[in-house]
């Protein structure tokens, strides 16, 4: 086995496939055949095609409209022999790129891998035993299991097929799903038929498989075309590109004004010089440069929060979809609920029996009315709790003294319950071998086993499921006694009430003997004739922490709905015992909606419906879609959780689509914006926080930028055209621009979220980002930062100084001005005072650095020489500090105004 490329495996038997590559069909590989595998062929992972490389990278931070004026500029002063300014601002250019570039690519990184991060899992069989490993670990004749959700770990030859269904749009780009079979093809066979081969990186979508693998990492169809996995993430989300829009017609309308001022200079009989200098000034000062990317930053910075949280952004528009959202469609089972389950009740032979016992451990006892009974003596329970076993596919270990569940915990529930009654599984499984399975799908809700018999007597088929299902296929019920009466469905639904009434999960439970020449099943098999066994019914917990989140959501004016496919009772009691908010019954019951009544609503009626009820039962993932579009005609703004195949429509169609993270399907995450590491409601909550928390902080970094950048403006904007001196220089702008906007405004990032930022409504996507309170804000602040600037710079004059330490004290102005508005700006709505000094300590440390440069500024020789600055008084130090101090009372009293004034209103100030 060495040469593997080049092989015609379609062509081949899966006899000879299995053959070449050593693989035994039944045990899979051998342990010491895995290591030499890997050595030889390495890991099952595609080679990163390099991103965007870092000089790219580097020198996109050069292509932009303000950096080409700035080295335009830097390029004619040099031929005027202005070799110092020159330098300043070329190397201005070259700084701020270089910090543009590191913080930019920390972001990309950042985003990179926790988009990626999460690694596919797959199933193999090795040594004979069926185990879950990461998808690298996969070597060329592995043995895989496919299931309906999987995403196909390697390029597998196929060598059993059961209604095996796959997605190669990845591949193909065709979207349809093709049927996939096992018999071997003729050699010439394009790719695109390949029915017997499944490749890596496309998904199943129906149907389970058995294949082996023939090609890993680079080697697959999917490492030859290397498209997938696209060198850098998309950046772009709907407020970054309203940023970019209005960037662009800022742009326009400065080197609007920027041409204006030169050409009135020159009128007013300025050297050509400086207006040039001053129209550049002006440029390089009104331009937010910093914005595009404190935004990307802000973003990247709330996304890590959020993974700190559970919840890992796969796609960066979430970020800010998280914040606006008014309605969380969410699953029950392991969401709100523990996935803890637990039988409770058997109802067989129409009694009822309780049982003792916590948790999987199967200590523990039947009781009928308060008394011990021997369950074996019973019939229809003992073929009930038999059934349990034999239909299902999960297993109990005992795991540090803790019985644990592998698989699905429905299943670990039932397996409890029949060793509680002193059924030995292994046994069972041993005298009862299974043929053949029609494994669960959340569509069809039932599953279902064939088994020879080893006892003597007939095969068998037994079946288990939602308990419509199974009643369906039913017409007689199995008595205590063994006999075998006519099935009375009126009962079996009254007894069904009971149990799901008080928030168990019910199961029901069938069987059929078949005749032994039956080697395989399919629906057509279980379709009728059956005979009903019992019920069981089994608790799951809601989550406490669950029932909190609900209630912080409600609050914060965020709507919760359960979507599930358990029964309309469990999921209404359940929602009860959590504090879901809806329409109610006649008796004060939480009303749930079928998905039978669902489908006889017309889309209008359903409109209406979907935002009165709070739970949806036995929903299909048909109907998921249907009522996330009929929420969205509400004007909603709506999440939907998803974990299987078929939820990836409606996770897509969603606003925000939620997949589970440890239940979800690769499907279901390949669709889904978000993915919740622990599969817990409580991490949706808490990604609304982060999401409203970043969107304030985005909010919080605009609004205090601007003003700096209105203020450089007017004050070059008014100094040409009332004819004095420049307060500042082009380079002692850039200084400004450039110190302030990372060491003070950047910091806004990491503000916390405010103590009130559940207690308010959800943002309306549709509002602007500033709001008119925010403009008004955002000018007053320019125009205060204007006339402190100007006014000391004009008063500095005045007392005889020297320009240049004018020009110190006017820029001066703007950075303390800076450091006081910053402070003002950590909550746009409460006093400056009430967010606490301490809470963001980032705050504090830039501070603390921007004070120090400010005196390298003023005092250093070399900043002299380069920045054209000088040293100040401690007198000038007061003014400075005076204005500064007026800012922040102006803004508190304008604040408080507000407060005031929109507590009687309707909106807020930043909303
Ligand atoms: P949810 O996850 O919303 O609770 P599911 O789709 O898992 O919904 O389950 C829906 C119904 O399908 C359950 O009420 C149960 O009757 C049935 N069911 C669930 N798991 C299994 C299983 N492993 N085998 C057979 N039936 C099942
Ligand atoms: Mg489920």
């Amino acid at each position: 086995m060495q040469e593997l490329l080049g092989k015609h495996w379609h062509h081949l038997s899966t006899q000879e496939v299995l053959e070449y590559l050593e693989t035994d069909p039944a045990r899979g590989l051998d342990l010491f055949a895995i290591g030499h595998r890997k050595e030889q062929f390495g890991a099952n992972i595609l080679t990163p095609k390099p991103g965007t490389s870092p000089l790219v990278l580097f020198l996109m931070q050069l292509h932009q409209p303000l950096v080409y004026i700035l080295i335009a500029a830097g390029v004619v002063t040099a031929l005027l022999n202005e070799w110092v300014d020159a330098g300043v601002i070329l190397g201005v250019v070259l700084v701020n790129a270089v910090i543009g570039f590191v913080q930019e690519s920390k972001a990309l990184r950042a985003i990179e891998s926790l988009a990626r991060g999460m690694s596919s899992e797959a199933t193999v069989i090795r040594a004979g035993e069926v185990r879950r490993l990461g998808a690298a670990e996969l070597v060329p004749g592995d043995l895989v299991l496919l299931q309906s959700g999987d995403k196909v770990p390697a390029d597998l030859r196929l060598t059993r097929c059961r209604n095996l269904q796959v997605d190669e749009s990845a591949l193909t780009g065709e979207s349809v799903p093709v049927g996939k079979q096992a018999e071997s093809l003729p050699k010439e066979t394009p790719l695109a038929e390949h029915r017997n081969m499944a490749y890596s990186s496309t998904l199943v979508t129906f149907g389970t498989a058995t294949g082996v693998v023939v090609a890993t990492g680079d080697q697959t169809e999917i490492g030859r075309i290397n498209e997938l996995i696209a060198s850098t993430p998309n950046l772009e989300t709907p407020l970054t590109r309203d940023i970019a829009a209005f960037s662009r017609t800022l742009l326009y309308v400065i080197l609007g004004l920027a041409a204006l001022t030169f050409v009135v200079g020159l009128v007013r009989g300025q050297s050509w010089f400086a207006m040039f200098m001053a129209s550049v000034a002006l440029a390089v000062g009104a331009i937010p440069e910093g914005l595009p990317a404190a935004v990307t930053i802000t973003l990247a910075v709330g996304m890590k929060k959020m993974a700190r949280r559970n919840a890992i952004i796969r796609k960066l528009p979430a970020v800010e979809t998280l914040g606006s959202t008014t309605m969380i469609c969410s699953d029950k089972t392991g969401t709100l609920t523990q996935n803890q389950m637990t039988v409770q009740e058997v109802i067989a032979g129409g009694t009822v029996v309780s049982l003792s016992g916590t948790g999987y451990d199967p200590k523990g006892q039947l009781f009928r009315d308060g008394t011990p009974i021997e369950p074996s003596s019973d019939a229809a329970l003992w073929e009930t709790l038999r059934a349990g076993v034999l239909c299902q596919d999960s297993r109990l270990v005992l795991r540090d003294g803790q019985w644990q569940v592998e698989g699905d915990p429905t299943e670990g529930a039932l397996i409890t319950a029949a060793r509680k009654a002193g059924i030995q599984p292994e046994e069972l499984i041993r005298a009862l071998p299974r043929i053949d399975t029609i494994p669960f799908e959340s569509q069809h809700q039932y599953m279902a086993t064939l088994h020879g018999n080893g006892e003597g007597g007939a095969d068998r088929v037994y079946l288990k499921g939602g308990i419509e299902e199974v009643l369906k296929r039913c017409d007689t019920a199995l008595q205590a006694d063994g006999g075998v009466l006519p099935l009375g469905v009126e009962a079996v639904h009254r007894q069904v009430a009971d149990l799901a009434r008080r928030g168990l999960r019910v199961l029901g439970f069938a069987r059929r003997e078949v005749p032994e020449s039956l080697r395989g099943i399919d629906a057509s098999d279980v379709a009728g004739g059956l005979t009903f066994l019992g019920l069981q019914g089994m608790m799951d917990p809601p989550r406490p922490a669950a029932v909190t989140a609900i209630q912080t959501c409600q609050k914060a004016g965020v709507r919760v709905k359960m979507i599930t496919g358990d029964h309309a009772w469990t999921a209404s009691a359940i929602a009860s015992q959590i504090g879901l908010q809806g329409a109610v019954d006649g008796e004060g019951r939480l009303l749930a909606l079928s998905g039978q009544e669902l489908a006889c609503l017309s889309d209008r009626e359903l409109i209406e419906e979907a935002d009165r009820v709070a739970v949806f039962a036995r929903v299909t993932p048909e109907q998921k879609l249907r009522l996330v579009e009929a929420l969205q005609a509400r004007g909603h703004v709506v999440a939907m959780t998803g974990d299987g195949v078929n939820d990836a429509p409606a996770l897509r169609q969603a606003n925000l689509g939620i997949a589970m993270g440890i239940t979800g399907t690769e499907v279901a995450k390949e669709a889904a914006d978000m993915v919740l590491a622990d599969d817990n409601f409580t991490s949706i909550e808490a990604a609304v926080e982060e999401g409203r928390g970043v969107y304030d902080n985005l909010v919080k970094f605009i609004t205090w930028t601007l003003p700096t950048n209105i203020g450089e403006g007017l004050v070059i904007l008014v100094a040409i055209f009332a004819g004095v001196q420049l307060p500042i220089l082009p380079v002692q702008i850039l200084w400004i621009n450039m110190t302030t906007a990372v060491l003070l405004g950047l910091m806004l990032a990491f503000e916390p979220n405010e103590p009130g930022i559940m207690r308010r409504p959800p943002r309306n996507p549709n509002t602007p980002v500033l709001t008119r309170p925010l403009v008004f804000r955002i000018v007053l602040v320019g125009v205060l930062l204007l006339a402190g600037s100007f006014g000391l710079f004009e008063w500095q004059e005045l007392q005889g100084r020297s320009l240049d330490e004018a020009r110190t004290v006017a820029v001066n102005v703007f950075v303390v001005g800076g450091i006081f508005y910053l402070l003002n700006c950590r909550s746009l709505r409460d006093s400056m005072f009430g967010v606490g000094l301490w809470s963001n300590p980032w705050i504090v440390v830039g501070i603390a650095i921007m004070i120090s440069l400010q005196l390298a500024f003023t005092y250093l020789p070399v900043m002299n020489t380069a920045f054209s600055s000088a040293p100040i008084g401690l007198a000038e130090w007061g003014q400075i500090t005076a204005v500064g101090m007026m800012i922040a009372i102006i803004i508190g009293v304008e604040k408080w105004v507000q407060r005031r004034w929109w507590s009687r209103g309707e909106g807020r100030p930043n909303r």
